[in-house]
């Protein structure tokens, strides 16, 4: 099994991924958090938040919801979701809804984001190893991955959020996240085998360069063109035998987009 060295030394070249360690800025001096919420760690004074009741609120409709994992419940209360919005939509981080990001992209509703993690956990015993995610969006699920695997490479295709995901995650000081910057329909090879793949955008069908580089035992979890408009989410399961895909539940995310932005 091939481990790729970090910090990786990757040209940015079209096509290519290049690595970004959040925690470890080689630029000038890091970046101030974009809000006075992440730089103390706490809400402003006015908003009328209490993160960590809302977070609780937010776990507790989870379970109503059917969500049952215990080890996603827990990494879904160690990250504070309103570290990852816009501050005039601070009052909404703990809202079940998907929330604008920028660049016309949307960070996942909370029970689709745990939906997804179970779904991906279970294919594993215990702690996951390397997992890849396509579309770091806002970097709040890479951040969440990070407490369920043991290395988290994530992929972004637009390079201002893979920036923001980068300035995010940088006071969270997570070293096992890897953002990466590229297309991640290509996946990221120096990485594999994954154990999961998560993708937090739908293309008509999934990559096979995402089944290459899954590991025996690995399970991708993404969703899917359904025809027409539609998308569900898809789990693909790799075997010695093969892969073997089940269809499920409707679901509405972004479209997988080819190249780099
Ligand atoms: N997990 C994210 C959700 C982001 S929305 C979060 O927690 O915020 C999905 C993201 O997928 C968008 O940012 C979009 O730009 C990205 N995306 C779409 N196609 C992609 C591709 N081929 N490679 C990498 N990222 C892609």
């Amino acid at each position: 099994m091939q481990r790729p060295r970090f910090p990786a030394q990757l040209p940015e070249a079209k096509n290519r991924a290049s690595v970004a360690k959040p925690q470890q800025s080689t630029g000038p001096a890091p970046a101030k958090p974009r809000s006075s919420l992440a730089a103390s760690g706490s809400l402003p004074a006015g908003l009328g938040l209490d993160s960590p009741a809302l977070r609780s609120r937010m776990l507790q409709k989870l379970v109503a919801q059917g969500v049952s994992d215990p080890q996603v419940m827990a990494a879904m209360a160690a990250v504070e979701r309103h570290r990852f919005v816009d501050t005039a939509l601070v009052n909404q981080a703990y809202e079940d809804t998907s929330l604008p990001i920028g660049w016309g992209q949307t960070i996942s509703k909370p029970n689709v984001v745990a939906r997804m993690l179970e779904l991906l956990r279970q294919a594993a015993a215990g702690k996951m190893g390397r997992v890849l995610e396509i579309g770091t969006g806002c970097g709040y699920q890479a951040a969440v991955l990070s407490h369920l695997a043991s290395e988290v490479y994530s992929i972004e295709r637009i390079r201002g959020l893979h920036k923001r995901a980068r300035d995010n995650l940088r006071a969270l000081r997570l070293p096992n996240v890897h953002l990466l910057f590229g297309d991640g329909m290509l996946g990221f090879a120096p990485g594999a085998p994954y154990a999961a793949i998560i993708a937090a955008a739908g293309g008509d069908a999934i990559p096979q360069a995402w089944i290459d580089q899954l590991a025996i035992g690995g399970r991708i979890v993404a969703p899917m063109s359904a025809g027409g408009a539609k998308q569900a989410l898809v789990v693909i399961d790799k075997s010695a035998q093969g892969i073997r895909q089940s269809v499920l539940e409707p679901v509405q995310f972004v479209p997988l987009k080819s190249g780099l932005a």
